[in-house]
């Protein structure tokens, strides 16, 4: 008998935003697997830390690159093709020894999630089952208490990594928009927004979840790099 694959998104950053599934598989598997950076902690494992019982196998997965090299480095592509192949067997050898693993993910596992890359590498060879999560975006839009779309509003979900032109395109072409990867894309996604005439309306989240939260207009935020945990919302209703 192998073991059980599961894909546990964690919502947000708040652990009581874990859904009851989630929690309990948390409680029962012998191995929870969670990715990192390399040399910074886990935001996924920070999230469960309370919950990791004492005696559970916990298997990081430290990323090796991720800003270092360019993208459009080809060596890019490959290092992270080879980090999530040896991801994958590391976890496959826990599974073929019987042991279930859950990896552990922040928001939903699906969404934009590095658990993807697992399992597609995994889902078809041994069993598998996806919780889902509540997604940053879900959870931001509560901590502002903004109605993000209603009735026939399209929702666009967008990338701070995209260049301005397509930024601008897409945010005027859509009701309701979120736009998530910010880091030092801001001043470009501030400027797209402004071409679009949606600047006013939209407002800048971070670390939602965490005890450093917080909401605030766009207009208000400074200038500065934004973490790599914060997003934009722009309501599609007002
Ligand atoms: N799987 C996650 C998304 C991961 S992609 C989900 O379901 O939400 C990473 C991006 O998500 C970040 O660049 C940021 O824009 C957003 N994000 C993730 N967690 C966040 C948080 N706690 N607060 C604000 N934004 C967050």
């Amino acid at each position: 008998m192998t073991g059980r694959l599961y894909g546990l998104g964690l919502g947000p950053g708040d652990p009581e935003l874990l859904t009851l599934k989630a929690a309990r598989l948390l409680d029962a598997v012998p191995v929870v697997a969670y990715f990192a950076k390399q040399g910074s902690p886990s935001n996924a494992r920070a999230i469960i830390a309370e919950r990791l019982r004492p005696g559970v196998v916990e298997l990081p997965l430290l990323y090796p690159v991720t800003t270092e090299i360019p993208r459009s480095d080809p060596g890019y592509r490959a290092a992270l093709d080879a980090f999530h192949d040896a991801a994958a067997a590391d976890i496959a050898a826990h599974l073929e020894a019987g042991r279930d693993v859950a990896v552990a993910s922040e928001g939903d596992a699906l969404f934009y999630g590095s658990y993807m890359h697992l399992h597609v590498r995994l889902a078809h060879r041994f069993p598998t089952e996806v919780v889902p999560g509540i997604t940053a975006m879900s959870g931001a839009w509560a901590l502002a208490g903004l109605p993000i779309a209603q009735g026939d509003d399209v929702l666009t979900v967008l990338q701070g990594t995209l260049d301005e032109d397509s930024l601008t395109q897409r945010l005027r072409g859509t009701e309701a928009a979120i736009i998530m990867k910010l880091g030092r894309n801001l001043p470009r996604v501030r400027a797209a927004l402004g071409r679009a005439g949606r600047l006013d309306a939209a407002l800048y989240a971070e670390r939602v979840g965490t005890p450093a939260q917080r909401v605030l207009r766009l207009v208000e935020r400074d200038e500065g790099p934004a973490p790599y945990f914060s997003l934009i919302l722009v309501p599609g209703w007002a």
